[in-house]
């Protein structure tokens, strides 16, 4: 059966990290758009994960008309590194069974970018789609969940095989994310200025520079779609302005084509959509 409930809007969502040692907790809070439709058959749930690829749910149902808050208590915080993102799903039930779902936007414990800040992540975005930029697919590294059940050894605590494709050499099941898809600025040329400032790149290295979404760590993977390439992140810095991220710059080392990394599933249907955006912008210039 169809829902009945229209436009429910789910804003303001933010996530507090209140403790950190011994009792790790998140206080996650949202509000929902004023409207004077019947919500008695409306269920709030929160979802969570390490990427905002893959988010699953860690709240029971949380009816409407209360505080909408919960605490989340099951985070690891103390890998400081480590980033959640959350996300807030209000599913409306008849006669038990969901029939809509309404989303928030994806969100962290990070603040939110002030105007000056939107307007330096804007300026980027622009030139990386429009101006020098390239398009790119970003597999961030499994860091929670499974271990591999083909090579993680219970003992040793290692992998035990360097090319294992269940795995992609990570230990975790699966190894990575499903793919996010951005754009970034590669710095194809070595002669170029180190933007970094990290000294010499090695041969098979360069630089890349990155809007604020999602939030880069090492050993995450950047494909770069036209020529396929993988590359593996070494380091990460970021740009901030009041503790908010508006730029990463990263260096990237060349992920050897006979590695396990070369296993990942890149969507090809996608691969070659963004290809052709970069293709027909490259076509452009020639005039
Ligand atoms: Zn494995």
């Amino acid at each position: 059966m169809a829902g009945t409930l229209k436009n429910i809007r789910i804003v303001d969502c933010s996530a507090t990290i209140l403790s950190v040692e011994h009792f790790p907790r998140v206080h996650i809070s949202w509000k929902l758009e004023p409207t004077s439709q019947n919500l008695t058959h409306l269920k709030f749930f929160v979802d969570r994960g390490e990427s905002p690829a893959e988010l699953q749910q860690i709240s029971m149902a949380i009816t409407a008309n209360t505080r909408y808050e919960y605490v989340d208590e099951t985070a690891m915080l103390k890998d400081f590194e480590k980033m959640y993102y959350y996300r807030i799903r209000a599913v409306e039930f008849i006669d038990g069974s969901p029939a809509q779902t309404f989303m928030s936007e994806t969100f962290t414990w990070e603040g939110k970018p002030d105007l000056v800040g939107l307007y330096v992540i804007d300026e980027h975005l622009f030139a990386h789609r429009y101006v020098y930029g390239v398009p790119v697919m970003v597999f961030q590294k499994r860091h929670d969940g499974m271990y591999c059940p083909e090579c993680w050894d219970e003992v040793l605590k290692r992998v035990t095989k360097s090319n294992c494709a269940a795995c992609m050499g990570t230990g975790k099941w699966h190894g990575y994310y499903p793919p996010i898809e951005a754009w970034a600025g590669l710095e194809p040329d070595p002669k170029t200025v180190d933007i970094a400032d990290w000294g010499k790149r090695q041969p098979g290295q360069t630089d890349m520079q990155f809007t604020n979404y999602p939030l880069l760590r090492t050993d995450d993977l950047v494909v770069e779609l036209k020529p396929n390439i993988i590359w593996k992140i070494v380091t990460v810095r970021m740009a901030e302005k009041n503790r908010t991220v508006m730029l990463q710059v990263t260096r990237l080392s060349a992920v050897n084509r006979t590695d396990a990394e070369y296993k990942i599933e890149i969507p090809e249907d996608r691969r070659l959509a963004m290809v052709a955006q970069l293709e027909e912008r490259e076509k452009e210039r020639e005039f």
